[in-house]
This record gives structure tokens, sequence and C-alpha cells, in this order.
């Protein structure tokens, strides 16, 4: 079989050391190409750039940066740049976590959800502790990744994958873990007298409950989530799928007699 090729990506921008380390520790396995915002797009979760030209920068063999977001630069690797169809996407090093409720709002967990929507198995990689190497979480993303590329993924399912600091004592399957809100918007005035608000501003507090990605994570251990694409909620389409009839009902007395 020919060298497969790989698509790497990430929301920190195509000079994020994360990225780096991950294009190098994906090179034994095929061609790996970078495609990467031109700068930081964390949290713009699955946006879509379609109102603009986006405009793409060669910055070095393989290496290519996009001013537009993560889902943009998978979209035109899978879908244009690369000389064909990749084996594998893979999304990261992220600066930082991406755990639990939070993978809606995240730029490189998208990156892979959109590699998963056009048929590629797609994995992301976050490390929880970016002030520290890289080398660990590039190591783990390497065999993951290995893993992935031999038996491939069921369908509409990515990997979501979380390395803590320091040396991982292992690697856990986990389900995600849910965001507790109990912080208030904080409400100050600026400079010149008029209100302004900041939200999110606290440490993000978790459920406590077992045999989460979160737990794993605070536990020392790389945590892999698979997440399922389809968002449909099978019980409470049956359940709910009782209203049909009723809300049908509603439509219909404005018949004229
Ligand atoms: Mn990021």
């Amino acid at each position: 079989m020919s060298t497969p090729l790989v698509l790497v990506t990430n929301d920190d921008g195509v000079f994020a050391p994360g990225l780096a380390a991950l294009a190098l520790a994906l090179a034994p396995l095929g061609d790996v190409y970078v495609v990467a915002p031109d700068r930081e797009q964390s949290t713009v979760g699955h946006a879509l750039t379609l109102h603009r030209p986006l405009r793409v920068d060669r910055v070095g063999e393989r290496r290519f940066s996009v001013n537009g977001t993560p889902s943009d630069c998978v979209n035109l690797g899978i879908l244009g740049l690369l000389p064909a169809e990749p084996r594998l996407v893979v999304s990261g090093i992220n600066h930082g976590s991406n755990l639990g409720d939070d993978v809606t709002y995240s730029g490189t967990v998208s990156a892979a959800m959109e590699g998963t929507l056009l048929g590629v198995p797609s994995i992301a990689v976050s490390l929880a502790a970016p002030e520290q190497s890289f080398e660990e979480a590039a190591r783990i993303a390497q065999i993951v990744a290995m893993r992935t590329l031999v038996e491939g993924l069921p369908s509409k399912t990515l990997l979501n994958v979380n390395v803590p600091g320091g040396r991982p004592k292992g690697i856990r399957f986990t389900r995600l873990g849910h965001r507790v809100y109990k912080e208030k918007v904080v409400e100050e005035k600026d400079p010149r007298g008029k209100t302004y608000y900041w939200i999110g501003a606290g440490p993000p507090l978790w459920d406590n409950r077992e045999a989460t990605d979160i737990i794993a994570v605070q536990d020392g251990y790389a945590s892999v989530t698979p997440l399922h694409l389809d968002l449909t909620h099978y019980d409470a389409l049956q359940r709910l799928g009782q209203w049909e009839a009723s809300l049908n009902a509603q439509l219909r007395p404005r018949r004229q007699r």
C-alpha cells in the first residue's frame, strides 16, 4: 500500500510549538501535511468562513497557513490542498485541555469533527499542562494515531485525547465529564464609566463522578474519549415523538368552515 497521507491542524496557529511536536511525532506514520490557521483560533468551535475569501500561504514543505478557522483548514486540506484524500486527521497538540463539556467550544476538537464529517478518521490531542514539554503528549498521539491508521474508527466517531502534565501513568478510555456552572458573569466599569462584562472568568468546576476524562487527567492518566457525531437522542425521539400527533392537532383548527 502507498504511504498514507496524514493531515495535521490545530487551533493555536501554524507556528504553535504543540503543532510542531505533533507533526514531528506523526512523520514516521506517513506523509504529514500541515494546514493550520495563521493565528490563534482557540474557542472558535466549529465555525466555517463562508462570507470572505480564504487565503493560503505556503510556509514550508507540505506546510500551509490559512487565514481561517481550524474547520476551514480541514476542509481545504481534504477537499483541495492535499494531493489525495488523507487517511487520518490529527488536530493539536492543543495548549491546554479540552475536557468534558468544553469540547463543544473547542477549535481543536471541532477540526477533528470536521475530518470525521468528511469521512476521514480523526483525532484531537490536548495537553492539560501547556507550560510543560509536548514530548509525552506527542508520543501518546503517535501510538493512538498508529492504531487508528491500522484499525480505523467506527463511523461518525472521533477520538478526543487529553494528556496530563509530567509523565502519564498510562492511558484510560473514558466518557466526557460535565461542567458545573456556578460562576457568575463578572460585571465591572471601564475607565470611562461604561459597564462591561466578562464571561468564563473563574476556573471551571467539574462533577467528580468516576470514569470521566476529567478524573483520568486529574489522576495523572491520558484520557481517550470516543465522541459520536450523530447528536440525535434516540430515547428522547421515542418519547417526545408522542408529541407529534397533538402538535399537529394544534396546527389544524385554523381551517375555514
Ligand atoms: Mn487552542
